[in-house]
């Protein structure tokens, strides 16, 4: 009922913030530029179904696959189409439910190419011109007011706000609301050849990532080549003195029972351990947390109908 929908949301919002007895509503998005990897998965999908876990009925969890974004980078129409199901096959594997989320495709809600207009029409040029990139503004449509994303999209996220704030400004208008960023707590992944840059599914070399269906094998070999160095025999926490080492900590950490920061976990556990032990360890790790995700993934992606059939049958 539209109405009684518009009446809720007044009452949500208040003065352009949220009032803090509304529901929650918890949204982010994700590019389809090819199978998730490890960065993905520890910044943001790993997020995405914590918080599915956690938070009570009434938070409203809203997830999509960001089909416009990917058109800064032109493709053809097949290859967008393939990695658009992909994507959606890797969010169910990872264990994100229809039933408690609503996932979609970008393209499907017109309303964000629409607001990207608007936005672009009030966003201060001098404020776009520090940035690096801006592309994430569009969740404002959803009203949401907490956006889980890794810790790289930071200043997306400060951009967010300052557009619903300039809108508030411009139009005196509370229909957009600045939302909370939720960070997640691992460090950002970085890339396995090159470690001071971030591990990225734009890099063209495929060895620098680890993707959330890669076999046992695979991610062995990946671990195996990882760059490391050769200051010392035994490993050590020390960024930025050694970049790659640190990664593969950062990334132990990530799946560490007891949960310790890295710093900790390599004080406590890798006293004298050497680069191939602890290249064994994540090795381990990662399969020990991969494994179920890609079986589902593999058997997801052998039923077409099925995924084609979720998507249509998304709940509000
Ligand atoms: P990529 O460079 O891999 O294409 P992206 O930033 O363009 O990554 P998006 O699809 O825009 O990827 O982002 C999806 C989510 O993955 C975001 O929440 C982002 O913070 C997170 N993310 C991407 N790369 C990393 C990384 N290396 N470490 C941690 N989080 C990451």
């Amino acid at each position: 009922d539209l109405e009684e929908y518009l009446a809720q949301e007044r009452r949500r919002i208040a003065g352009g913030r949220v009032s803090a007895d509304g529901p929650k509503v918890i949204c982010s998005g994700i590019q389809p530029t090819g199978v998730p990897h490890l960065g993905n998965y520890l910044g943001a999908l790993r997020e995405w179904k914590r918080l599915q876990d956690t938070e009570p009925p009434e938070t409203k969890l809203i997830f999509f696959i960001a089909d416009l974004h990917a058109l800064t980078v032109p493709r053809p129409r097949e290859e967008l189409s393939e990695a658009r199901m992909q994507l959606l096959a890797a969010l169910l594997a990872v264990g994100l439910r229809p039933d408690r989320c609503t996932i979609f495709f970008q393209s499907s809600v017109p309303a964000h190419a629409e607001l990207q207009w608007i936005l672009s029409c009030t966003a201060s040029t001098g404020y776009l011109s520090r940035m690096t990139q801006w592309k994430a503004a569009d969740i404002l449509v959803h009203r949401a007011t907490h956006v889980p994303v890794g810790e790289d999209q930071r200043q997306h996220l400060e951009f967010t706000r300052e557009c619903a704030t300039n809108f508030r400004h411009t139009y005196g208008s509370d229909a957009l609301v600045a939302p909370e960023t939720l960070i997640a707590p691992s460090p950002r992944v970085m890339s396995l050849t090159n470690p001071t840059a971030k591990m990225s599914k734009s890099d063209p070399s495929p060895k620098s990532r680890i993707l959330i269906i890669d076999s046992e094998a695979t991610i062995q070999q990946k671990i195996r080549q990882a760059l490391t160095d050769s200051l010392s025999d035994s490993v050590s926490y020390d960024r930025p003195a050694r970049p790659g080492v640190s990664n593969l900590i950062d990334i132990l950490a990530a799946f560490d029972p007891r949960g310790r920061d890295p710093a900790q976990l390599a004080r406590e556990d890798l006293d004298g351990v050497k680069i191939p032990e602890l290249k064994r360890r994540v090795t381990e790790a990662l399969v020990a947390e991969l494994g179920g995700i890609r079986d589902r993934y593999l058997d997801l992606s052998a039923r077409p109908a099925y995924l084609a059939d979720s998507r249509r049958s998304v709940p509000r």
